[in-house]
């Protein structure tokens, strides 16, 4: 936790804020070893990032003092993630990596090789996907939640999603065995999909360049999802 995120709510007049939940109470003192009158990073969510002095610690409750928030959250990538939804424990590493890494909008797809069990996983509940993005932005020292919207159909989203998604970005098909390497330092808006664990199959590779995408490969070897997520983000912006 590089900063303390603070939800509106929790701002209780302009210039103190009052956080209550264990989480944060037990990173504070366990992680921090904070002591009242520190310093720490804080940032509102969908706002700016500043500091508060810690006034109060208790097992309730840490009040802080707020100094101005007047430092922008970091720049986002210019990129639109489509994942194939991944196991649940993968897919919440995957969230918070993602979300670390600066990636603002997401996109989980059901494909073939996706099991049909994980869209019913409690990982997927909005409360659960918040948590994790929270964890993501707290770590990279963000504050703008990442939008994730799932697409639990192959054909409905190339069909009826995909032509809107691509039009204006670059999108770009990660899979092993493609004619070209992985671009690098791109600054244009961008589609990245990624395929489940058993990659995609060769009808949904097929679909994906008829639609427009141009396919990658980030050389001989297979990496697990998460590690292909942040490789491929990593070298693409
Ligand atoms: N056996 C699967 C295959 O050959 O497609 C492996 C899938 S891999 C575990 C999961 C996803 O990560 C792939 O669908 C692809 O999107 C991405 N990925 C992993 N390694 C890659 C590589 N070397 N080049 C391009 N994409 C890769």
């Amino acid at each position: 936790m590089n900063l303390i995120l603070l939800t509106p709510a929790e701002i209780q007049r302009e210039r103190l804020a009052c956080v209550r939940d264990p989480r944060r109470l037990r990173h504070l003192r366990e992680v921090h070893r904070a002591q009242v009158g520190d310093r720490l990073t804080l940032g509102v969510t969908g706002g700016g990032i500043g500091y508060g002095e810690l006034v109060r610690l208790t097992d309730d409750e840490a009040r802080f003092a707020l100094g101005a928030f007047d430092t922008p959250p970091p720049p986002p990538l210019p990129v639109h993630l489509v994942l194939a939804l991944p196991r649940p424990r993968m897919l919440a590493r995957s969230l918070e990596h993602l979300t670390a890494l600066g990636v603002k909008q997401v996109t989980l797809l059901h494909t073939q090789r996706v099991e049909k069990s994980y869209w019913q996983s409690p990982e997927l509940a909005a409360k659960k996907i918040h948590e994790h993005l929270v964890l993501g932005l707290e770590q990279a020292r963000d504050t703008m939640l990442p939008d994730v919207s799932l697409a639990k159909g192959f054909r409905p989203f190339v069909e009826e999603c995909l032509p809107a998604l691509l039009d204006g970005r670059r999108g770009l098909l990660a899979h092993p065995g493609m004619a070209q390497s992985c671009p690098r330092g791109l600054n244009e808006p961008t589609v990245l999909l990624v395929g489940p664990e058993g990659g995609f199959i060769p009808y949904e590779v097929e679909r994906l360049l008829a639609a427009g995408c141009e396919g990658i490969h980030l050389g001989p070897r297979i990496l697990r999802v998460e590690t292909a997520v942040t490789a491929l983000l990593a070298r693409l912006f």
